[in-house]
């Protein structure tokens, strides 16, 4: 989601209370950073925030976090915190690549990965973010047991991201190929900006939820 400059958008951020621009400085200690303490959801490129601003409305017993690299995608999301003022929702401006350097092991409880970058080129693999790059990663901060949410429209992706799975031995706990024909999924399904175009384009939507394989006892 690449958006025309918007003028004024980075002195925007930085002044708001609800977006964090240095966020490795958090490190460890995000739950200071809401109006209470509760388990971390944390939404992966979550553009102009419309996810996450219904979830943090349905849930207010989680803390949700927005990450995203573009302030003129970012500034939308942060403006309808703004306006909704939940002490469960902020954004952070960060590049999905330094997650390790921003979060400490075991501190984000969840991870939802929404219609991300497909980055069609093979040489590029690794930055898809169901890789088994990235998986690792989410492995890392994640809450023993913690789940990882992905849903798109893109096939290709999805089956990339099937495939990523056993290389960093995660398993599936749920594959869905057309998540609006599962009405037991969508009762918890919250749209995101994406997702609301490719629906009324009739498109199908790919919802995969996955966590690290848990080893024998
Ligand atoms: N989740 C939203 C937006 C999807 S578009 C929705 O479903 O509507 C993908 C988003 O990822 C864009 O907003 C883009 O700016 C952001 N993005 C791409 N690469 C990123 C990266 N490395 N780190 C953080 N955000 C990134």
């Amino acid at each position: 989601m690449r958006l025309r400059n918007v003028p004024g958008s980075q002195e925007h951020i930085a002044a708001s209370p609800y977006c964090e621009t240095e966020p490795e400085k958090r490190k460890g200690s995000w739950q200071a950073f809401f109006g209470q303490e509760a388990p971390l959801y944390l939404e992966i490129c979550c553009g102009k925030g419309r996810f996450l601003a219904e979830h943090a409305g349905r849930s207010p017993q989680i803390n949700f976090l927005g990450i995203e690299k573009y302030t003129n995608v970012l500034v939308k999301a942060v403006q309808k915190q703004e306006a909704l003022l939940y002490p469960n929702l902020r954004f952070a401006r960060m590049d999905a690549e330094v997650l390790e350097e921003v979060f400490a092991p075991g501190e984000v409880a969840r991870i939802y990965l929404n219609f991300s970058d497909p980055w069609p080129k093979a040489r590029h693999a690794n930055r898809r973010l169901p890789s088994a790059a990235f998986l690792r990663r989410y492995g890392h901060i994640l809450v023993p047991g913690g789940e990882v949410e992905f849903k798109t429209d893109d096939t290709a992706l999805f089956d990339f991201a099937l495939e990523e799975l056993p290389r960093a031995e995660w398993e599936a706990e749920e594959i869905c190929r057309d998540l609006h024909a599962r009405e037991d999924l969508l009762a918890d399904n919250c749209m995101t900006e994406y997702e609301t175009r490719f629906v009324g384009m009739g498109k199908p939507i790919c919802y995969l939820k996955m966590h690290r394989k848990r080893g024998d006892i």
